[in-house]
Formats: C-alpha cells, structure tokens, sequence
C-alpha cells in the first residue's frame, strides 16, 4: 500500500462563531491510500481547537510505515498499528482510517456501510449548523439555510435569549442547541435548558466546561429537562463509559474517534450504555461526510452539514434531498472527484 497526502484550506461561506472563537477557514489534510491502481480517499479535518496541525498531520503520516502491510485487507491489524504510532494525532489517524475503508470497499466492491454489516438504511434528516454572529446576520444565514429540514443553533454567548427569539421569528424547523461549554454556571445553564425547552429545542450539546466539577454535571443531567450530548468531553472509546454518568448521549465525530471502525465500536457501545447518538462532523468537504453518512442510519441525531458550510469543497457535494445526505449505493465511501 501505497500513502500519498496534501495540505488544503478550506474557506467557509460565513466567519464560523463558535462560544470559544471565531474563523473563516479551516485546515485539512487530504489522503489517499493507493493498491494494486486502486486509490482509497481520506481526510483529516484541523479546527484549531483540537490542537492538530497540518504539520502535526504530515509528520504523523511521514512517519507511517504501511508498505510493511500487503493487503489493506486485516483493517484492524493496520488500524492498531497507526493508533500505537504515537498518542494523539486522533485526525490524522482518522484520514488513514476513511481511506482505508474507501479503499477495500473499493477493493470488495461494497458500499463501507455493508463492511460494517449495517444492513437497513434508516434515514435521518441532517441539522444545519447556524454558528454566532452579529445578531442581524441570523435571518439571512437561516434563510440560506433552506434545504436543510432541521437546525442546530450555536449558543454558550450572553445573547442566547436573543438568539433563540430570532431563531422562532425566522423559522418553524425542529432546533437543536450546542453551547460548546458555553455555560459556566450550572443553575445558569438550567435556566437555558428550561428556556430551549419551552421553544421547542430537542437536545443540547455540551451545556458546560470539560473540566466543570463532576457534581455539577451530574446536578444537571439530573434536573435537565432536555437530553445533554457530550461532545468535546467525549472523543474516544475509552472516554464514552465515564460520560454515561453526566450525559444523556454522545456526539460521535470521524475526527474524535480516529475513524469509523472506532466510531461504530463506540454506537455499538453506547446503545448498550442506553445513550443517544449523534454523528456529527467539522467543517469537512464530501469525503469525511460521506464516510460518516455510512454509519448515519445508526444514529438518533445527524450532523453532517460540513461540505455545505465551505465555498472550496474540492469534491462534489453530497446529495441533498429532503433533508436528508444520501449515502451513496457505490463501493467504498462513494466519493465523487
Ligand atoms: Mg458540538
């Protein structure tokens, strides 16, 4: 097996407000893993918050020796062996991981989501994600927002009151609320988790702090009135046992988990943790999406708006139709050049 990288920047259609900063493009490393004239296709999506690099990444993946595998075949063999390389590097790891599986779907011709034998696809209508802004931008994004049949509104600012109002004003889709450990109160983030209720909003995603006190979180998961999903408390397998305590469910997201085989491992693990699951994403171009969207029917919340919020998407965009990303009926993760 051959590896082959390049660096790219995606630029994004709107500057990108999280409750921790604000930014207008995001960096990622490009993959492919190459057998026999066979080409899998991978990715590694850099928010900055997660501390990779494209440096971090090429150096990481520089360092790969997979031409000691014959096969892509033992998935889990190589897997283990990019995962012992070096701690961390969870995006890196996941842009060897899609490859690999595009790759031997390819190979099997299978679509990636019989590799992991998910056999019914149960759609999920995707979110569309309404990050912060100047409050006067919102009906403009959420109009632009038209194609998408659920939203997912930023919060975590001192005008999520305002936020929500302009929201209902806008628009009568089904809403849900990521406050990106916005919330630093726990009486405080009750009374907003009260607030989203009672305007419709379905589930919250990380009300508080990863490192707020253990009590505090379980105070609130006990008296919310709306199911909590952990999502920058929770990347990997070995962290998804813990959160059961002060989460109702997880945010599972290719770039957290080092890839899908990690990510199906954790759904599976979650369901018997009776936990809810999103699949989420960052701003990611088709490849990443469409590797998600083979796990999606497995899911009770889908997050997968990435290619949608970028102007430079290198692939073609995901199919959209109702709603709904269709997972592509092709071998691999149906990437489309
Ligand atoms: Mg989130």
């Amino acid at each position: 097996m051959k590896l082959s990288f390049r660096p790219y920047t995606l630029q994004l259609k709107n500057p990108f407000g999280l409750a921790h900063g604000t930014r207008n493009t995001t960096a990622i490393v490009l993959t492919q893993l190459e057998h026999k004239g066979i080409i899998g296709y991978g990715e590694a999506s850099l928010p900055p918050y997660h501390g990779e690099t494209q440096e971090s990444v090429i150096a990481f993946l520089s360092n790969l020796k997979l031409e000691q595998f014959e096969t892509p075949h033992e998935i889990e063999k190589i897997l283990s062996h990019v995962d012992k390389t070096q701690q961390g590097n969870n995006a890196a790891k996941a842009s060897i991981d899609i490859a690999l599986h595009d790759l031997v779907g390819k190979i099997l011709r299978k679509a990636c989501y019989e590799l992991f034998g998910i056999k019914t696809a149960e759609k999920k209508q995707s979110s569309y994600t309404i990050a912060i802004d100047e409050l006067s931008t919102l009906p403009k994004k959420i109009k632009e927002a038209k194609d998408f049949k659920i939203l997912k509104i930023k919060l975590g600012t001192k005008e999520d009151e305002k936020i929500v109002h302009i929201v209902k004003n806008e628009c009568n889709k089904p809403l849900y609320a990521d406050a990106n450990q916005g919330w630093n109160d726990k009486s405080m983030a009750l009374e907003m988790l009260y607030m989203l209720k009672e305007n419709g909003f379905e589930v919250v995603e990380q009300p508080m702090p990863v490192n707020c006190l253990d009590d505090d979180m379980m105070w609130l998961k006990e008296k919310s009135p709306l199911p909590l999903l952990a999502d920058e408390s929770v990347k990997r397998f070995g962290d998804l046992e813990k959160s059961a305590e002060f989460f109702h469910g997880i945010n599972i997201k290719l770039m957290k988990s080092t890839g899908m085989a990690e990510a199906y491992k954790m759904i599976v693990r979650a369901r018997e943790l009776k936990m809810k699951i999103m699949l989420g994403c960052m701003t990611e171009t088709s490849c990443a999406i469409l590797a998600a969207s083979h796990l999606a029917s497995i899911a009770d919340y889908v997050d997968l708006d990435g290619p949608f919020l970028i102007s430079n998407n290198p692939f073609r965009n995901p199919e959209l139709i109702d709603g709904y990303i269709i997972t592509p009926e092709k071998p691999g993760i149906g990437l489309e050049l």
